[in-house]
């Protein structure tokens, strides 16, 4: 585990980290970006941070791929390219620096270094997991075949790479429906979100079958809150991830992935809206938005807020935190992300 008083004082030895207003100030066209959710006070914290990383990953010849969970700072701040699980995944296999810096958590770290096994991969905590990848194993993945034999496994990029290496294809929330839609069996096994798996059921023509995983931050809602929410607020949009419970995303106006929410918000620019999804979301898209007011509560993801500039710098000052995947089990999982990606391709999600 990432001791952070150690981490505080390699740091300190190195850089002026100080907070301080007039780095601030000579940085606001960063600021800009995300001016009505960071205060003043906390830019001026942040942005010696935000200096010293865009200075140091340059010299290291790396990328910073950040989710669209990650806090605005690190979304805005430092990010090369920003996105969903497709996206950095698609990126991830394309992208000429030597070292990718997953802002992110570790299935994404994983899947960066599956596509690009030459490249280093830095993770900037090794803690920073997932709810869903912890759900299942590859003897899961053993159980369903056993259960329902000769129908493909679908894997949702939320696994570890041993999982994905059991799997035929892996997909992501944007291309989930599509996906299973494309396999040559009635019945299709997906894998680990009992919840993803029950939506794309509804709009899909298969019998999709699914282990009963689930993600902490999207479980957490109910109908009921939508109901009230939007007895109280009449005329707010709202937009829900389909990691929902099936009942939530029926209650929504709009369900999607991340790149989904981002792409309908920007289409459809309601004055009110509630992103039924991790809080970051809304505070990433805010400055893009000015005419959206985004409203509601705040469910955080645990795992994705481990990730902090503070831990970003260190490990791109020690090359510490490397991501391995073995290599026999990359070889396979390579094929289920790499099936997912040329799929994704072809039909041009
Ligand atoms: S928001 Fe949910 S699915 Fe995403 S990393 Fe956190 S626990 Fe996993």
């Amino acid at each position: 585990m990432l001791d952070l008083s150690t981490v505080r004082s390699v740091l300190s030895d190195e850089y002026d980290l100080a907070p301080s207003a007039t780095l601030a100030n000579e940085m606001q066209d960063i600021y800009a970006r995300m001016d009505r959710v960071v205060s003043p006070p906390d830019w001026a914290i942040y942005a010696p941070y935000v200096r010293a990383i865009n200075v140091l990953k340059k010299q290291r010849n790396a990328v910073i791929l950040g989710h669209n969970y990650m806090t605005p700072e690190i979304f805005h701040g430092v990010s090369d390219f920003v996105g969903d699980s497709l996206q950095l995944a698609m990126k991830a296999s394309e992208v000429e620096e030597d070292v990718i810096v997953q802002a992110g958590v570790h299935f994404m770290a994983e899947t960066s270094k599956i596509l690009s096994p030459q490249k280093i991969v830095l993770m900037p905590d090794m803690q920073a997991g997932c709810s869903l990848a912890e759900s299942i194993t590859a003897e899961g993945i053993d159980e369903m075949r056993v259960k329902y034999p000769g129908a493909p496994v679908v894997s949702y990029v939320n696994t570890t790479a041993e999982v994905k290496a059991g799997s035929d294809i892996c997909c992501t929330s944007s291309n989930a429906v599509q996906i299973v839609n494309a396999m040559d069996s009635d019945t299709v096994i997906m894998t680990p979100d009992q919840y993803l798996a029950q939506n794309v059921a509804n709009e899909s023509h298969k019998n999709v079958v699914y282990w009963p995983g689930s993600c902490i931050v999207h479980e957490q809602y109910t109908p009921q809150d939508l109901r009230e929410f939007r007895e109280w607020n009449p005329g707010t949009r709202l937009i829900a991830h389909p990691e929902c419970p099936p009942d939530v995303v029926a209650e929504a106006d709009f369900s999607g992935s991340t790149s989904g929410i981002i792409k309908y918000v920007h289409d459809e620019k309601p004055e009110r809206a509630m992103l039924i999804t991790e809080c970051s979301m809304a505070s990433n898209i805010a400055d893009e938005l000015p005419e959206v007011d985004f409203v509601g509560p705040c469910n955080m993801c645990p795992y994705m807020k481990k990730i902090t500039l503070e831990k970003i710098l260190f490990v791109l000052h020690t090359m510490e935190g490397q991501v391995e995947v073995a290599e026999d089990v990359a070889v396979k999982a390579r094929k289920s992300v790499q099936a997912m990606i040329d799929l994704s391709r072809k039909l041009g999600l």
